[in-house]
């Protein structure tokens, strides 16, 4: 139970990421957080008290934060995240070593290095691409571009939130959870 992630919302409801359980409890005690909503049934124990155990919880006060710096840290593995670790372009399912990031606008033609530009892409489609765009090269890109633009922070959480319905109110999952079933349709 203490092994669970809980989400973390600014005080604007804004979804920041995910804490663990005990840091979550940890920030509760400290009053910097309010709990938005509670796991079920799952509580703990201390000597004197029951807590029972948050899902959701928001800061008291609104925090500024840094989306640049958020956004490179670790950017190539959590793109990889994000495409469930499949090429984009074959569908096939790699382990990391076997992958690699394409441009989708290739960096020839002056597309940027960012999230909404970089899939995960296999070796093989990678050079078969080369410095094409999809449509030049004919390859379609297996994700869509609505996905690409929900940004990677938000597709981490839905990911995450998969297993939690309590969080999918914050998360305003419906555009993704409707884009993910066309996807596999
Ligand atoms: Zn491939």
């Amino acid at each position: 139970m203490l092994t669970g992630r809980v989400l973390l919302l600014n005080f604007s409801y804004e979804p920041l990421g995910t804490v663990g359980v005990a840091r979550s409890m940890c920030l509760w005690i400290g009053g910097k957080v309010s709990v938005e909503e509670y796991d079920g049934e799952n509580v703990l124990h201390s000597p004197s008290q029951v807590f029972r155990v948050p899902s959701v919880v928001r800061l008291r006060h609104y925090i500024h934060v840094h989306r640049k710096r958020r956004e490179t840290t670790m950017k190539r593995a959590r793109i990889y995240i994000r495409d469930r670790y499949t090429c984009q372009y074959c569908g096939e399912h790699r382990h990391a070593k076997d992958l690699t990031l394409d441009h989708i606008y290739p960096r020839a033609q002056g597309g940027e290095s960012t999230p909404q530009n970089l899939v995960t892409a296999c070796v093989k489609c990678n050079q078969r691409k080369g410095n094409r765009t999809p449509e030049q090269a004919r390859m379609p890109l297996l994700t869509s571009q609505k996905l690409l633009q929900l940004g990677l922070d938000r597709v981490l959480l839905c990911h995450y939130a998969e297993s939690k319905p309590e969080w999918r109110k914050y998360l305003f999952m419906d555009d993704f959870v409707e884009e993910t079933q066309r996807i596999a349709a």
